[in-house]
Parts: C-alpha cells; structure tokens; sequence
C-alpha cells in the first residue's frame, strides 16, 4: 500500500450524488426505525459511484494499481470501484451478522472512495470495517465521524509506509501496530499467491541492482529502471522501496 493522492471530485459526484445524498439521509430520517431493523434498505446508484468518469478519475490516480494490494489490475480484470467505509452494511469482525444500515451518506462520497482488485475488494474486504472501539462508530449522518479510528489504515489519509513494511516479499506491521496487523491479516496483503508475485517482481529487482552496482554501459540504465520501479507508478512500490531504502524515490 502507498498513499494515494486524490484530484478534486469529479463533477457526477458533486451533483448528482450530492442530490442522492440528500434524499438517502432524508429517506433515513423518514423511515429511521425500519432501516435500523434491516426490514428496508437502500437503493444505491451505482450508475453514480461507479460511473465511467469516477472510475477512470480514480485508476488515474491510483496508477492502475488495487489501493490495497498495489497490483496492476487494469491489464487483466476490470476491477471494482471500492467503498472504504461500507455503504449497505458493516461488520466489525469476518464472522458478525451484518450491521445495518452502512455508511449510506458516504455512497458517493469521493474521499470514501478507491480502485481496487477484486480480490481484496470481493474476497478479502466485503463488509468488514473494524474499528478500534466500536461503540464509537457512527450510524447515521447525524453522527459524528472523526469518533471513530478505523483499524484499515486509509490510503488517501495517510502514509501505509508508517504502518506497513516488508522483509523481502512478506509484508510486516511495523513495531507490531495494530492499524498495520489488522490491515494485513483481514485484507489478504499476505496471502500466497500475492506473496509469490512480489518475489518473482523482487528477484528481476535484485538483479537489476547487481548491474546497476557495476561499471558498465548498462549499469546507468539500471539505475534508471531501478529507480522507476519505486515510483508510485510502478507495481508494489511499497516493498521496493523497503527492499532498496538507500534509493530515492521519484514520485
Ligand atoms: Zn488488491
């Protein structure tokens, strides 16, 4: 994971879904006692959120790559327009019964919102949205968010790499935190098939480096491509970056 840096919202979420907004919050207070008992829900727009404007905003700043789990998606999947706070649901923990409603006024809501594989979004994400003292979460748009500390460390907050590094391909929560551990463990970061990628990507890296240490013609170049591989352009900059701390990083 690396931070995300978001452009401004594009225009169908400041109109369009600021408008459903309001009538979703509207909706609530109207029917409050039957979406707080699950027997009503929300009819979400995903025309809105997931419209072709938001989602290429977003693979743009994110560089083609899940927000997550930093693999290139576009090439081989579509991949998912993804709600970091949960919009029809939550659960704190995998096995929980759903908590109803979710996160309804943030369905189109841009800082909410990120590119991710299926596989973390489908997979690994679902629902889950752990916070560390859940008596603090917010259940409607009456309440006040900044109560709560998400356990999911928030890419377009904060910088992953104060949380999360890596020995080699296997990712570590750093001094043991829990916003790092939670974040591995619940989104898959080390899961098997993800880890055998990064160490394929990571031994073309050492090689890589060996020439670039040398003095030859190519050693130059080397350098270059090494370099450019830390870059937030490039697949799982997070653990090139911890596997090579000595070279700058051009963002
Ligand atoms: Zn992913």
């Amino acid at each position: 994971m690396i931070r995300i840096n978001k452009p401004g919202a594009p225009k169908i979420l400041r109109k369009r879904g600021a408008a459903e907004t309001v009538n979703h919050c509207a909706d609530f207070d109207a029917s409050k006692h039957q979406y707080e008992g699950g027997t009503k829900t929300f009819d979400f727009n995903s025309g809105i959120y997931g419209a072709k404007s938001v989602k290429n905003a977003l693979i743009k700043a994110q560089h083609k790559k899940c927000c997550f789990c930093e693999s290139k998606v576009t090439h081989v999947a579509y991949g998912d327009v993804e709600h970091f706070r949960p919009k029809g649901g939550f659960r704190q923990l995998p096995d929980d019964e759903l908590g109803r409603p979710g996160y309804y006024w943030l369905a189109y809501d841009w800082e909410n919102l990120y590119f991710s594989c299926q596989l973390c979004n489908q997979r690994h994400k679902k629902n889950l949205f752990p916070l560390s003292n859940p008596t603090r979460r917010a259940r409607s748009h009456h309440e006040d968010l900044s109560r709560e500390q998400p356990e999911f460390i928030d890419p377009g907050k904060v910088d992953p790499g104060q949380f999360i590094s890596f020995r080699k391909e296997y990712p570590y929560a750093i001094d043991n935190n829990t916003f790092g551990k939670t974040t591995i463990s619940e989104l898959g970061l080390d899961r098997k098939d993800l880890e055998e990628k990064r160490r394929d990507h990571l031994e073309l890296l050492k090689a890589v480096d060996a020439l670039a240490a040398l003095d030859r013609p190519e050693s130059d170049e080397a350098r270059q491509l090494l370099q450019r591989h830390l870059s937030d352009k490039a697949e799982y900059s997070a653990m090139a970056r911890a596997e090579f701390p000595n070279i700058g990083v051009e963002t």
